[in-house]
């Protein structure tokens, strides 16, 4: 293991001058920190994905690359020495343009993560810069030159073993005298086509670069001090979790807990690297640290909410006492590449939600063609507007935690309920409508008493 620490900085801890130099003060705190992972400007690559998805009207699409811009000038007329990042800003500014423009015409996957990238090529150049003025010795690296992955477009694959030999060679000598920052986010399939890793990106990055340097922590700098029991924007009496456990962090994840992306703790697991979320606006007032063994294990750890959920019920009478009917289903389903998240089943029927975790955002759609080859088996029922709300926790399935659970939900619509398949959570959809309701109420009940 190196002695390097990685330390990643989500959108609004670059968002503009200060919050880079907050950024810069944190790396000189700890000499160890040798790796530097940084994401878009705040709200550009919602920009971006806006122009990806197309924008026909030649001038709406100038007015959201202006705001591009406007939010990289903002930064770059406070550095002392604009002149060279101002030309390399403007040149990747060329670029949004050109790709913005082909995808007005005809968006793609692959267009889409060219033209994505491009936030997280621009903060990199600034965020750098902001550093050198401060006299720390640090270097931009395009971590498109390490970040291997499959052509996956939207939510490619990590090719670890070419990330860990192209990190041996390429980074880790760098880091020897320099602090190098790098791209979240953003990677190249093995012909030089940009990818990206999903929306929330940068945190796993952060992740396989510690994971390839063998580093011995990583940061998540964000901008709320560490894991709470829920979002303390839904519940603003949420509590700080000092300490919490790899698989409990990673349920919370999984379940939409929009502080670290879902695959984000997997390469820190693998590894045994120790992670510690914080905020960069208030470093001293600490965070969380995620670790393999922690002293407490309660029942109740925390609520995470997914919004944008689709549900897809399938009905038919044949499938009572029949075999094989699941089997037909989930053959049409993976042939389609459609990636199935939760089910529960009757005898009659069968419910599923379908993930969607790639850049282009939105509500998982199920194919007309998916459906049409589902609708020679049974009757096919989407539905949309529903939200996922799951309890994390340890021994979840003991001591009749449900009845503690559902006893206070008695208002409130709930719609397939998962539990008894995992220790650590249990799950259900409900109206997006209510969903924040549920949660404060579910809160109020089982972490506030
Ligand atoms: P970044 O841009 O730094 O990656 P994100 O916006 O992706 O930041 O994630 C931080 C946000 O995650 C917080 O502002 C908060 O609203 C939200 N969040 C969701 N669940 C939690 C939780 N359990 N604890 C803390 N923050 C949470
Ligand atoms: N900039 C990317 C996003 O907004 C990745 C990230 O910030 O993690 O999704
Ligand atoms: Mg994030």
């Amino acid at each position: 293991m190196s002695a390097f620490n990685v330390a990643k900085f989500g959108g609004t801890s670059v968002a503009d001058f200060i919050a880079m130099s907050r950024c810069a003060a944190i790396i000189e705190n700890n000499q160890n920190t040798k790796l530097v992972v940084s994401s878009a400007c705040s709200g550009v690559t919602n920009l971006l994905v806006e122009l990806a998805n197309g924008v026909a009207d030649a001038d709406s699409r100038a007015a959201l690359i202006n705001q591009i811009a406007d939010i990289h000038h903002a930064i770059i007329d406070q550095l002392s020495e604009p002149t060279q990042v101002e030309k390399q800003v403007h040149a990747i500014l060329d670029i949004v343009t050109s790709a913005s423009e082909a995808a007005s015409y005809q968006s793609s996957h692959k267009l889409t993560d060219h033209l994505v990238a491009c936030g997280e090529l621009m903060s990199t150049y600034i965020l750098t810069q902001v550093m050198v003025e401060r006299g720390i010795n640090a270097v931009r690296f395009d971590i498109r030159e390490v970040l291997r992955t499959d052509d996956n477009f939207g939510k490619a694959e990590p090719q670890l073993d070419e990330i860990g030999s192209l990190a041996k060679e390429l980074l880790v000598p760098l880091c020897q005298n320099h602090v190098v920052v790098t791209q979240g986010f953003i990677g190249s399939d093995e012909d030089g086509n940009t990818t990206t890793l999903g929306r929330g990106g940068s945190d796993y990055s952060a992740a396989l670069i510690a994971e390839a340097v063998q580093a011995s922590g990583l940061e998540i700098w964000t901008d709320v001090p560490g894991i709470y029991s829920t979002d303390p924007r839904i519940a603003p009496n949420a509590q700080p979790i000092p300490e919490i456990s790899f698989n409990e962090a990673s349920e919370m994840a999984n379940f939409g807990a929009k502080i670290l992306h879902p695959s984000t703790l997997l390469p820190a697991l693998r590894d045994g690297i120790p992670v510690f979320v914080g905020s960069s606006k208030e470093p001293e007032r600490g965070g969380t640290w995620i670790r393999q063994e922690v002293e407490s294990a309660p029942p109740f750890r925390a609520l995470a909410l997914r919004n944008n959920q689709t549900m897809v019920t399938l009905h038919s009478a044949k499938m009572f006492q029949a075999c094989g009917f699941l089997s037909k289903v989930f053959e049409i389903l993976a042939k389609h590449k459609i990636s199935v998240d939760l089910i529960t089943t009757s005898e009659i029927s069968v419910s599923l939600t379908l993930d969607k975790t790639d850049t282009s955002g939105g509500a998982p759609e199920l194919p007309q063609a998916v459906k049409d080859e589902l609708q020679d088996l049974c009757t096919v029922k989407v539905e949309h507007d529903l939200s996922l709300v799951a309890l994390i926790g340890n021994q979840m399935e003991n001591r009749g935690y449900a009845k503690q659970v559902f006893g206070v939900l008695d208002d409130f619509n709930l719609r397939m309920i998962c539990y008894g398949a995992s220790d650590h959570n249990l799950c259900f959809l409900v109206d997006s409508s209510s969903a924040k309701e549920v949660i404060q109420h579910l809160h109020g009940e089982l972490f506030e008493k």
